[in-house]
């Protein structure tokens, strides 16, 4: 646009020196911009802010200093002399409100409008007859309404950025809340068999499956009522997250069946694991339930197994626990 500019003014019979030095100025400085930005594309933040700031004012100087001009020429016009640069506003402008938005916006994006519009504006309002041609009612229209709506759009598109992101932010919780088990909020059926099915798009030996149920838990809620059994069952979850890492999936399978997915431990190690869920359950009475035990059933992973191959193996396992006599762990 600099270039395009400077060779149309060489052209002139009888150039402004200003018209000669800005728009080559401009290009030097555009280029430049181009340059830096490329050899470090991390400071385009800087970049764009000195175009943001350059392209104002290269709007600026030359409304100003023709204003003046055709004020103090007699029988000299505006709309003659002034160059095309009332739409040069608005690129920066739009720049301005949806890549850098600086704090203040609006004042900001009004004082860049008012220093390069109202000099023009007031000009073209004192001066009617130049107001009412074609080039003058062009100017008015896109210093005035055409800007004035860039500007204006800044609340809009506030007001639609909060309402996206209240939108965004509703979809995590209501998505959080449908992977979530109510009474315990581990992780439900749904999400653990989703976390099943993850994990076989990349399986490993290592990845093991731990289903563990709580024992005789209808005698306790038969003894001490269906709310002591609510409290027993988010007293475990509780334990066992504490003790689980990050890292493990731990979920609510059914009513008091859980389901651990460990991935990256030794067989030995998940049995520890196990074993000190076991004890972290069995360790204090909850409540006024007497010692709550539960069984385990682990499957490691095999080669060609499906979530239902891996998780009848646990369950196999959880089975051979409980007949055993329960309160132990039992491997599949
Ligand atoms: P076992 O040692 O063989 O596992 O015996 P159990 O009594 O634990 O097994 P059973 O499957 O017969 O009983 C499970 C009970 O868990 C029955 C059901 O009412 C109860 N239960 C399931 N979900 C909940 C719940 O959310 N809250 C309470 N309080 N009880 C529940
Ligand atoms: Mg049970
Ligand atoms: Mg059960």
């Amino acid at each position: 646009m600099g270039g395009f500019a400077t060779v149309s003014h060489l052209r002139q019979i009888d150039p402004n020196p200003l018209d000669l030095l800005l728009p080559p100025l401009l290009t030097v400085i555009m280029f430049g911009l181009f340059v830096y930005l490329y050899h470090r594309p991390d400071s385009i933040l800087q970049v764009v802010w000195i175009y943001v700031v350059t392209a104002f004012a290269a709007t600026a100087i030359p409304a100003w200093y023709y204003t003046i001009e055709a004020w103090r020429t007699p029988g000299a016009t505006l709309i003659e002399s002034l160059p095309p640069i009332a739409s040069l506003l608005i690129p920066p402008l739009l720049i301005l409100i949806v890549f850098l938005r600086p704090r203040h916006l609006l004042a900001i994006a009004a004082i860049a409008w008012i220093v390069v519009a109202a000099p023009i504006l007031l000009y073209l309002a004192v001066h009617p007859a130049q107001l009412t041609s074609p080039r003058g009612l062009d100017i008015v229209v896109t210093l005035g309404p055409i800007t004035l709506a860039v500007v204006l759009f800044i609340p809009l598109q506030r007001s639609a950025e909060h309402w996206i992101s209240k939108l965004q932010s509703e979809r995590v919780k209501a998505e959080t809340l449908a992977d979530r088990d109510a009474l315990t909020g581990l992780y439900n059926r749904r999400a653990g068999e989703r976390f099943l099915a993850e994990a076989l798009i990349a399986p490993d030996p290592s990845d093991v499956l731990m289903l563990f149920d709580l024992d005789h838990f209808k005698h306790i809620n038969d003894t001490y009522g269906h709310p002591a059994g609510d409290a027993v069952l988010r007293e475990v979850a509780h334990r066992c997250t504490v003790f689980l890492r990050k890292s493990d999936v731990f979920a609510r399978w059914g009513g008091e069946e859980f389901l651990v997915l460990i991935r990256g431990t030794d067989q030995i190690g998940v049995i520890r694991v196990a074993n000190d869920l076991r004890a972290t359950i069995a360790a204090t009475p909850i409540e006024a339930v007497e010692t709550v035990t539960a069984s385990f059933g682990i499957a490691r992973f095999q080669p060609g197994d499906t979530i239902t191959s891996w998780l009848m193996r646990a369950d196999r396992a959880l089975y051979e626990a409980k007949s055993a006599g329960r309160d132990r762990v039992m491997s599949g």
